[in-house]
């Protein structure tokens, strides 16, 4: 029960990493405000929670929208009195090209919910968070953050951007608040739904441990930098990437060498 009594909000909680992390949050004793464009996905995300006796609700918003944001925020404090914990992670990933291909309306739309979204949540959660006197960020990056990758301009762009911005929320709003980032390597969700089994498989051998992650390997991080385990941390990256940005795959030592 590394969560007891917290109240946290989960942005793309309808599937994948948002919706693991809300369930093993629920697990670990938080009331779970979920949040998802996708109002299907979000709510029935939620039910599972309810069937199993957490805590949970949905709501429906576009984390690209202010508006939205603050609808968010001013539920989960009356539905539950207080926020604890942002989980920023809703994501979008399928807007490619280099900076001569991306119009100008997926560059502005990767950025709003990539970028703009973690900002907005800050903006209106850490009011929150400070008069209670304390609260946890986390944001999702991901290892495009610190890695090139030909062909996704506009979403590396924006998880470039939150590495920044996770330091400086942490430095604006320490000792009161943590922030960390968590830059996930592969890991099927959603976000693979398009691409074939064979790169899939090809993904997984690029990295040291030569295998995808598990859902649950890149949630319990986040349960860790959630949680008091991380008491001591704020304003860092944690890679959960399979050695994806540490190790050239050419000198990891294996059987198969
Ligand atoms: P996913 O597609 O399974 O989940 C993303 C969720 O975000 C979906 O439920 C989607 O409906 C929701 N969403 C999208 N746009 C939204 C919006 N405007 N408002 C509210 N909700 C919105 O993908 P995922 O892999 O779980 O992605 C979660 C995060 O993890 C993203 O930030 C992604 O960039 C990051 N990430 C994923 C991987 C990976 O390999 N899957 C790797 C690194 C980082």
């Amino acid at each position: 029960m590394l969560l007891k009594e917290k109240v946290a909000l989960v942005t793309g909680a309808a599937s994948g990493i948002g919706r693991s992390t809300a369930q093993l949050f629920a697990q670990e004793g938080a009331r779970v405000v979920l949040v998802d464009l996708n109002a299907s996905g979000g709510q029935h995300a939620a039910d599972r929670i309810l069937e199993k006796k957490g805590d949970a609700a949905f709501v429906q918003g576009d984390v690209g929208k202010m508006k939205d944001i603050r609808k968010i925020v001013d539920f989960t404090v009356n539905q539950y009195g207080h926020l604890d914990i942002i989980h920023s992670n809703a994501g979008i990933y399928g807007m490619k090209g280099s900076a001569i291909d991306i119009t100008e309306e997926d560059w502005d739309r990767t950025l709003a919910v990539n970028l703009k979204a973690a900002w907005m949540l800050a903006h209106c959660g850490i009011p929150i968070m400070l008069k209670q006197g304390g609260g946890v960020i986390v944001i999702t990056g991901s290892v495009h953050s610190v890695r090139g990758y030909a062909g996704y301009c506009a979403y590396q762009t924006s998880k470039g951007g939150l590495l920044s911005l996770t330091r400086s929320l942490a430095a604006d709003f320490a000792p009161t608040i943590r922030v960390n980032c968590v830059l996930p390597g592969a890991v099927i969700t959603g976000l693979w739904d398009d691409v074939p089994e064979d790169v899939r498989e090809q993904s997984a051998q690029f990295c040291a441990l030569q295998r995808n992650a598990d859902l649950n390997e890149i949630s319990q991080t986040i349960l860790f930098l959630a949680s008091d385990m991380s008491s001591y941390v704020t304003g860092s990256q944690l890679v959960v990437d399979g050695g994806l940005t540490s190790i050239i795959r050419k000198y990891v030592k294996s059987n198969d060498h």
